[in-house]
């Protein structure tokens, strides 16, 4: 067989030669506009031209602090197609770990959105690696800014080649993306991407028992670009010639809902605590969402009662998916075998609201105390994984030989693995609760609050017990208007949980802390429950 690279530029490539006139539907600061395959292409090319001229070489960082528009998705294929790397920057992490991730991973240049600059000039004492500021902003001129030097994206892009050649040299196993973890300890930890795994993952997106993606597709990417690839979201669509919807910045829920009515968005991706914005939107407005084929849920457990409500009020398919930095992201995704359709409807939303089984090319297993665990859905283990979009290590970083041994990612995740081969999330091993030697998972405890249908969210944390050594206290946010009472939500969970399991405690409260990707915090919730508990 011929034995050809696997690069990120081709699935541009297949794009602009095929479905030139397809278009990206972006939103950025100041506008709404549309873009064609052959435009985004030309201006790629542009870019990777102009990244040239600015000094960058094969194998250099180039970092990007943006939200998803149109721009974002020009450096996702202009950097590694020019030979570079493209560092995604979560611009909501603390400004102490955007400059220890631009320094770790030696970013020559970045480019960042207008409205972000603040967080980049708070650091830029401490960012002397930084060659050049690219701003990207709808405006004619940059805004007044203390970076140096700086540059117009637009003006840029007029000075690179719209007929540049991606380059064809490069080793698919060369880097082409880095992101680093949210780290609610220490620091950050760098993932490199290489281009082998960033293309194969795309394909098995497109897959369809994977997420289906599709030509026919129109796509919004709502968890950020600045986040894993946005799940890969965007190389996919655009290799497979999908239309794409880019919210860009800060959007609500309710233009989310208006996006998805106006362009007949047919697949998005993000994070449950986004989608339970969605549907408290949906309670108030009017909107036809008869378009959505699959909203893509995973970051963090998707509580069975938002998949109901989702599908029997709403009629929106749920694809219910985990993953992970590490993991670029998809590794699992939560399909019906074609024999569990008959089940009842409980039946078939518990499976569904299951981990679900690997996606071609990833193999998994599930390690307890004695070796792998029974496929029974009750031992619980540590999930192992390896496969070809699977890191093998983090960058320039002494942690990898606690999560990478003997060619397996240790993720750290507690689950169950039944019959067929579904897994279920536990917990994250630290935040698992540990009573008098057996374990509570906060997970099954969170999803049984989130189905009761006064609560808005809920997340459960471990509390030090002197003589159970942790116990379990419920943080309860009650959707609006709501008198529901302590009383009825023990109620509520008692007939589906032994006694022990009962959190000690149910506090309500007006927000959950939350990280920089809308999971919920649990360091910060845990000791916001100590401080409520001890006064
Ligand atoms: P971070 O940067 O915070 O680590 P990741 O997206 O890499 O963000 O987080 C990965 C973790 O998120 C997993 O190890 C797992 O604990 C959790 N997670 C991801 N998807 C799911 C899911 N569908 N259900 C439950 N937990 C999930």
């Amino acid at each position: 067989m011929m034995n050809i690279p696997l690069l990120v530029s081709d699935m541009l490539e297949r794009a602009e030669k095929y479905f030139p006139n397809k278009e990206v539907i972006s939103r950025t600061q100041k506008k709404i506009q549309r873009l064609s395959y052959k435009e985004i292409g030309q201006r790629t090319r542009r870019l990777s031209s102009a990244l040239e001229q600015l000094g960058v070489q094969r194998g250099e960082k180039v970092g990007t602090v943006a939200w998803n528009h149109h721009r974002h998705l020009e450096a996702y294929f202009g950097i590694p197609g020019m030979g570079g790397v493209l560092h995604t920057i979560n611009l909501r992490l603390s400004p102490k770990h955007v400059a220890y991730i631009i320094n770790h991973a030696e970013d020559q240049v970045l480019l960042i959105d207008e409205d972000v600059l603040p967080l980049i000039e708070a650091v830029k004492g401490e960012i002397s690696n930084v060659k050049a500021f690219v701003i990207m902003t709808d405006d004619e001129e940059v805004p007044e800014t203390t970076l140096s030097p700086v540059y117009h994206y637009e003006r840029l892009l007029e000075t690179g080649n719209p007929e540049y050649e991606f380059r064809k040299d490069l080793d698919e196993n060369d880097a082409a993306g880095l992101c680093y973890t949210s780290a609610t300890t220490g620091n950050p930890k760098g993932v490199l991407y290489n281009h082998r795994g960033t293309v194969l993952h795309a394909m098995a997106l497109g897959l369809a028992d994977g997420c289906g993606v599709s030509e026919a597709d129109v796509s919004m990417p709502v968890v950020p670009m600045f986040h894993v690839n946005a799940w890969g979201m965007p190389y996919g669509a655009t290799w497979f010639g999908s239309t794409q919807v880019m919210p860009g910045p800060r959007f609500t829920p309710k233009l989310l809902a208006e996006l998805i009515e106006e362009y007949k968005v047919t697949t998005t991706a993000g994070v449950p605590t986004i989608w339970l914005g969605l549907l408290k939107e949906f309670e108030t407005g009017d909107f036809d969402t008869s378009s959505l084929r699959a909203v893509v849920c995973g970051g963090s457990a998707a509580p069975k009662g938002m998949i109901k409500t989702f599908e029997e009020k709403y009629g929106i398919p749920f694809l219910h998916a985990y993953g992970m930095t590490e993991t670029t992201p998809m590794v699992t995704v939560s399909r019906l075998k074609s024999y569990q359709t008959d089940l009842s409807n409980e039946e078939r939303l518990d499976i569904r609201a299951k981990q679900g089984t690997p996606v071609p090319l990833i193999d998994l297993k599930v390690v307890g105390q004695n070796g792998e665990v029974a496929w029974d859905g009750k031992e619980m283990g540590e999930l192992l994984l390896r496969g070809n979009w699977i890191a093998s290590e983090y960058l320039d970083d002494e942690r990898s030989s606690e999560a990478f041994q003997d060619g397996w990612l240790h993720t750290g995740d507690v689950v169950t693995i039944d019959e067929e081969g579904f897994i279920k999330i536990v917990d994250r091993t630290k935040d698992l609760i540990k009573s008098g030697g057996e374990w509570i998972s906060s997970v099954d405890l969170e999803n049984a609050l989130m189905a009761h249908e006064d609560v808005f969210e809920a997340a459960v944390v471990a509390l030090p017990h002197p003589e159970w050594q942790e116990r379990p206290v419920a943080c309860v946010v009650l959707k609006e208007g709501r008198q529901t009472k302590k009383e009825d939500i023990y109620d509520f969970l008692r007939p589906q949980f032994a006694k022990w399991w009962l959190p000690d405690e149910v506090l309500f409260m007006e927000e959950i802390p939350k990280t920089s990707v809308g999971k919920f915090l649990k360091r910060a919730l845990r000791k916001q429950v100590e401080d409520t508990l001890t006064l």
